[in-house]
């Protein structure tokens, strides 16, 4: 049987309406996620609830796993509660009042807190920026408003207003009540909305590890603060999203596509997974094929070197969840033989770890031997990943005796992650890997293999080990 080539680039999938039934779930697995994402912004505690824990059956059906990311809101300001959609007209004035709830003809918008903040000339964006006003007169916790671009204006949609310092704690009430459940239902990821700084990912983390919980966090870079601090806010985080549909909005369209490419570069330079977001199949909620355009945009995250790509609307609310998932399957395996061996980035780090040495030079041999597949044995996945930034030309299979870092690993570039048992000593550990490498049908018998150790083993100085196998 000739050995499965498995896609590198990995898929993230919003689980919604129009995925969370057993059947439809199994078609998107089939169909190639590798990552489910719940976004708590939307839908109930009981809906989630039920949505992960069918990611974990079908996961076990499969025998493939899959990184369970929830995804908290954060200071996200809204529109409030409003009876009939408000329909604002171009060239007239609104009255916005930070507050939930506003007279008839008056537009809410919270939380309150940002009554304080705002000042005349400051934009107010209301769903995505379709709907734009300039604040021309404050007044305690009212605004007059120009309506500069008009439309409907519906209860709970989203409002930015970019470069305005919102006075809200990156963890709002909510997302500590969100964070708590996403804990309990067992999530692989923790993504943070509108990241401002390092602080407000190391203010996550720490309640991370209060709770014990091995979960890594993905910072969603989606504000221009963000995009400033972004070297801080990647050394802080476990992952990033180039979180684009807010991104626009704060910072304009025109400023999205070579901020992609940077944080892509930033990220895969630190070796932190990063995964492009939002629209990137749009018009797949209504139709079964993609644009063209939107075939070149997946393409070009692939090619700017992101981890994975990820699917909103497509496949949480979209009439054609299955055939999204499947063409970015088909976009993926069609580009990724052209994307370059980049073993020489970590040489130029300043600070080479040891860990950095190895897999650098386990990437170098398997490259030189033409390998079938480099195997990592990994604690916590990290070795892997350390491979994996180096987008080595062989798939690598990344193996752990955690569920939690196999799972974890599903999200990065290029792993093929497996559990398999805790080892005793060295002989057990390389015979172990090349029996779940030969399982996996990465490689077939008799395949040259490269494997480089991490800390699955408890022997001082396994770490340090490259050993090139015939399975
Ligand atoms: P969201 O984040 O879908 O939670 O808003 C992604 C984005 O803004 O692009
Ligand atoms: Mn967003």
């Amino acid at each position: 049987m000739a050995a499965v080539i498995p896609r590198r680039t990995k898929i993230v999938a919003t689980i919604g309406p129009a995925c969370a039934d057993a059947a439809s779930l199994r078609a998107l697995v089939d169909a190639g996620i590798d990552a489910a994402r719940l976004n708590l912004s939307h839908g109930s505690h009981a809906d989630h609830a039920a949505r992960a824990e069918l990611v974990r059956a079908v996961q076990e059906e499969v025998g493939r796993p899959l990184a369970l990311i929830g995804d908290l809101q954060g200071p996200k300001i809204r529109v409030g509660d409003l009876g009939q959609p408000l329909q604002l007209r171009p060239g007239e004035d609104i009255t916005i009042v930070c507050a939930d709830e506003a007279p008839n003809g008056e537009l809410p918008i919270a939380p309150a807190a940002i009554g304080e903040v705002l000042r005349p000339g400051h934009d107010v964006l209301i769903d995505d920026g379709l709907v734009r006003l300039k604040v021309e007169e404050v007044e305690g916790d009212r605004a007059r408003c120009a309506i500069v671009v008009g439309g409907p204006v519906s209860a709970h949609k989203g409002v930015n207003l970019p470069g305005v310092p919102i006075p809200i704690p990156s963890l709002t009430r909510k997302d500590l009540a969100d964070l708590e459940f996403a804990l309990q239902v067992g999530v692989d990821y923790v993504a943070l909305s509108f990241v401002r700084s390092a602080a407000d990912v190391r203010d996550l983390k720490a309640l991370l590890e209060q709770a014990g919980s091995p979960a890594h966090v993905i910072a969603k870079i989606e504000k221009a603060e963000a995009v400033d601090a972004l070297e801080s806010v990647l050394y802080e985080s476990d992952a990033v999203m180039v979180a684009r549909g807010d991104l626009g909005v704060e910072i304009g369209p025109a400023m999205v596509p070579l901020l992609q490419k940077r944080i892509i570069l930033r990220a895969l330079e630190r070796g932190k997974p990063v995964i492009t977001a939002t629209q990137m199949l749009e018009s797949m909620v209504h139709h079964p094929e993609p644009t063209r355009a939107e075939a070149s945009d997946v393409a070009n995250a692939i090619l700017d070197g992101t981890s994975a790509v990820m699917l909103s609307g497509e496949t949480a609310v979209g009439e054609y969840p299955v055939q999204a998932v499947a063409t970015m399957d088909r976009i993926a395996r069609a580009v990724e033989p052209s994307l370059n061996y980049r073993h020489q980035i970590p040489e130029a780090t300043e600070d080479p770890t040891i860990g950095n040495a190895m897999s650098n030079a386990a990437c170098d041999i398997a490259e030189a031997l033409g390998a079938r597949a480099m195997i990592v044995p990994t604690f916590t996945g990290k070795t892997a990943s350390a491979v994996a930034r180096l987008r080595p030309r062989r798939p690598i299979l990344g193996l752990s005796h955690h569920q939690w870092a196999v799972q974890q690993m599903a999200l990065e570039w290029g792993l093929t992650p497996r559990w398999f048992p805790e080892t005793e000593n060295v002989e057990d550990l390389w015979r172990h890997a090349t029996d779940t490498a030969r399982e996996s049908g990465i490689v077939d018998a008799g395949d040259t293999v490269v494997i480089t150790a991490g800390t699955a083993v408890n022997i001082p100085g396994s770490t340090n080990v490259i050993k090139v196998d015939v399975v």
